[in-house]
């Protein structure tokens, strides 16, 4: 492999449109609505698909090199993730990250919007992730069947089974 490829698959990625399409565009409302000039809020999409190379280097290490703060992550492997699906997001404040200026109190003002928009949120769980949203119809982590679909069929095939192409579950 050469150095190009490796550092490419090892850059945070952003872009929405490597997300399933309606979920994309439920993160993409839900943004818009978070920085309304009503809410004013300052959400960003930090990070939304994450490559098994990035995971594995989010795993090994714990952290991530980006500053100022980085996720930790219990998945060995992107497939243990809903992000390895195109299924999950973190989001941040724009210019104080992982510290918004109300610290869990911004995050709580986001996730009511984003749950208005069919989206979970890791700060409802046990183990809390305060900047993590996913798919509404997604399980918490993904199953045994999720890993085996993507594995023989592709991303699209989980996206279809999960209503994330069109809203509609098939
Ligand atoms: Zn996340």
């Amino acid at each position: 492999m050469s150095a190009g490829s490796n550092q490419a698959a090892l850059m945070v990625d952003r872009d929405p449109r490597r997300l399933a399409p309606a979920f994309a565009e439920s993160v993409l409302r839900a943004l818009a609505e978070c920085n309304s000039s009503q809410n004013a809020l300052g959400a960003m999409l930090y990070e939304g698909y994450r490559s098994a190379e990035l995971q594995a280097m989010y795993y090994q290490r714990g952290r991530t090199v980006i500053p100022p703060l980085a996720p930790v992550t219990n998945a060995p492997t992107n497939l243990q993730s809903w992000h390895g699906y195109g299924l999950a997001v973190d989001i941040v404040h724009e210019k104080k990250y992982w510290s918004p200026p109300e610290g869990e109190k911004w995050f709580r003002r986001v996730a009511a919007i984003f749950k208005q928009h069919g989206c979970a949120w890791g700060g409802d769980w046990k183990s809390v992730d305060l900047p993590h949203f996913q798919w509404g119809l997604c399980t918490a982590s993904p199953s045994k069947a999720a890993r085996d679909l993507i594995t023989s069929d592709g991303m699209q095939a989980v996206w279809s089974r999960l209503g994330a192409i069109d809203g509609k579950p098939a």
